[in-house]
């Protein structure tokens, strides 16, 4: 077998390969993006979670705040009544009048804290919501892909193992340079010659459509062991049997 006969054959078992592991490749992202989805959505929760812990420690300090403001109060009135002279009574006077307005704002800032609690934890059931959603997609996409690996990583293997048989009878230089074009061109290493016009002498690149020299073409008529490549899109050229059968030079005929 030629080189580019051995290409071709390379070229169709790779091409196969390739189109199966994209199907894999596809379903593993999928379940990527919505795993990193769900990881930003966590990380979030776990943010919200804690700022109502701090709420929630605050609003507790601002209530045994209130309650020993109380206490003090109940005690002051008690003194009130037993003071022994004007001045006493108007210092327990002050001091309740002190205690009252830091009552008003403590239970001000209370309540403001409160509603921010009462907001946060509505946010938090909207996030719990999202996250759920989100790790639904999670579970689907993880399906998918053990579905796919089910349908394909057999024949992924074999087409594996056939590959690197078909890779194996070429020369280093060659299969680098085959596999460094197929990854550039999304597994299409290889393109075949179109005849547009025989008359003409017409004749073109069918991936990419570049017209193509005849002498290009005469020479991958007559040297099937040398790589020639698109000059346009990269792609190795051959021709379909047919073709290079109907247009070898007469000599080759005979
Ligand atoms: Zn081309």
């Amino acid at each position: 077998m030629s080189l580019i006969q051995q290409l071709v054959t390379l070229h169709r078992v790779d091409s196969q390969f390739r189109a199966l592991e994209g199907r894999l490749d596809a379903a593993r992202e999928t379940l990527t993006s919505q795993e990193r989805q769900l990881a930003v959505l966590s990380k979030q929760t776990d943010d919200m979670r804690s700022q109502e812990r701090q709420l929630k420690t605050t609003i507790h300090a601002l209530e045994v705040e209130v309650a020993s403001n109380g206490a003090r109060v109940e005690k002051l009135r008690g003194e009130l009544n037993a003071s022994a002279n004007e001045k006493a009574y108007k210092s327990i006077i002050l001091e309740l009048k002190h205690l009252e307005e830091n009552k008003k704002k403590v239970d001000d800032q209370t309540l403001g804290e409160m509603q921010r609690l009462e907001e946060l934890q509505k946010r938090v059931l909207d996030q719990l919501a999202k996250a759920a959603e989100r790790q639904r997609f999670c579970d689907i996409a993880k399906t998918e892909l053990e579905e796919r690996k089910q349908e394909v990583g057999a024949r992924l293997e074999e087409l594996r193992a056939e590959r690197a048989r078909a890779a194996s009878s070429i020369p280093e230089r060659e299969r680098k340079l085959f596999d460094a074009t197929a990854d550039s061109t999304d597994g299409e290493a290889m393109a075949a010659v179109s005849e547009i016009s025989r008359r003409h002498r017409e004749y073109s690149c069918s991936a990419c459509n570049i017209e193509m020299p005849f002498e290009a073409v005469l020479r991958l008529t007559s040297d099937q062991n040398t790589i020639f490549q698109c000059r346009a899109c990269g792609r190795i050229l051959f021709l379909e049997d047919a073709l290079r059968d109907s247009i070898a030079p007469a000599p080759a005929k005979k």
